[in-house]
């Protein structure tokens, strides 16, 4: 193909290098530097005042202000980005209210609410507990117990929330596991009042996460924020949109290595991952993580790596990503069928293949081969 070239390309050819033109390019290269260096100050310049802008939360030709803080809580790093006018004040606020929860849900505090529950086996419960044990219940009665929020005492036998874990003997997970059943509390809402067997202790380390998201959703909405992306350590919490674009983008982490297994593209809703490759220990080399099956007093061994669940709330999505990866495939996608419009979920199983059910076949995007479940599919 004949090419149109423009300039001097042949061997040989070129400018005629006299004194003159060097001098003129040596002015040149000069006058270029310094237009260079003044933009890239004006560069920085310009970056710094929108970090001003982003600090204060401040709108300034009709553009909306953004903040975004990084802080450690609830046992890990959560970082939290607003969009709005008010996006200073609402962070402030969140930042309260997650100091707020962490305090009430710290089991290993002893002034902490749950603490005080598990020394007495009950007792008064604030509206807060209420509000996380009743859904804590219901996703336990509804995932045959997959889901438990009484599985402290296994918890405690492996010491997992301290630095020396352990592989406990077969006899005190014996009677631990027996220690473990929702059922066997009594509970009323309304009361506020809340009774446990002698031994029985509570843990929301599945939960609570999620439960936390659903109220910095609703600072977001009192502050009037047109976006929030919450990202608690695992549980992304996401509230209306981005300026720039309409839907915000969650990479799925991938649970083996770096990478991500694909993109989702949302709003409004929370996207919530458990896996057993984020907190495990290991010991005579086999691995064991900190999800444990209720049924055998061991960590789970479904088959799967990693399970995220993606609905409307966020503590359902929290104690469901925790219930479907000790449920596995085959039981998780059957329990999703009866609840199809609670929530979508992808699961990722040992070989690593990707299912996802059909509520996620517009917003999930991925590189690799993936398996649409449909809720009218044969069982
Ligand atoms: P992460 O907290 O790492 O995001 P999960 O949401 O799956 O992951 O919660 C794991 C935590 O839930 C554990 O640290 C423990 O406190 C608690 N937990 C472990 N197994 C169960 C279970 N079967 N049912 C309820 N809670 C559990
Ligand atoms: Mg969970």
């Amino acid at each position: 193909m004949k090419k149109t070239i423009t300039g001097p390309t042949e061997p040989g050819g070129g400018l005629r290098r006299n004194a003159s033109t060097l001098l003129f390019l040596v002015i040149a290269c000069l006058v270029l530097s310094l237009l260079l260096f003044c933009s890239g100050v004006e560069k920085r310049n310009r970056v710094q005042t929108k970090k001003e802008k982003t600090e204060n939360g401040q709108t300034e030709n009709g553009q909306i202000g953004s903040c975004e803080e990084t802080i450690f809580a609830m046992d890990t790093v959560m970082t939290l980005r607003l969009y709005g006018t008010r996006a200073k004040e609402a962070l402030g606020a969140c930042v309260s209210e997650i100091e707020r929860l962490d305090a009430l849900f710290c089991v290993q505090k002893e002034e902490s609410e749950l603490a005080r529950l598990n020394r007495d086996s009950g007792g008064a419960v604030s509206r807060d507990t209420a509000e996380v044990l009743e859904m804590a219940l219901w996703v336990a009665k509804e995932t045959g117990g997959a889901f438990d929020p009484t599985i402290y005492p296994l918890m405690q036998a492996w010491n997992f929330s301290s630095d020396v874990k352990k592989v406990p003997d077969q006899e005190t997970i014996e009677k631990c596991r027996l220690l473990v059943d929702a059922a066997k509390l009594s509970f009323s809402k309304e009361k506020g009042t809340l009774f446990m067997p002698s031994g029985a202790r509570l843990d929301f380390g599945g939960i609570a996460k999620g439960y936390l998201g659903n109220k910095l959703c609703k600072i977001a909405e009192e502050y009037g924020l047109s976006g929030a992306m919450y990202n608690l350590g695992g549980n992304v919490q996401l509230y209306g949109k981005k300026p720039d674009t309409e839907d915000f983008r969650i990479a799925i982490k991938s649970p083996k290595g770096e990478g991500s297994i694909g993109v989702f593209t949302g709003r409004d809703v929370a996207v919530v991952t458990s896996g057993g490759y984020e907190r495990y220990f290991t010991k005579d080399g086999r691995t064991y993580h900190h999800i444990l099956d209720p049924e055998t007093g061991y960590p789970a061994e479904s088959g799967l790596l990693s399970v995220t669940i993606i609905s409307k709330d966020g503590m359902l999505a929290d104690a469901l990503s925790t219930a479907l990866f000790v449920m596995g495939k085959e039981r998780g996608l059957s329990f999703w069928k009866e609840h199809t419009e609670k929530f979508d979920c992808i699961l990722v199983d040992e070989q690593e293949r990707v299912t996802v059910t059909e509520g996620l076949s517009e917003s999930f995007f991925s590189e690799s081969a993936v398996t649409i479940v449909r809720k009218t599919d044969m069982q």
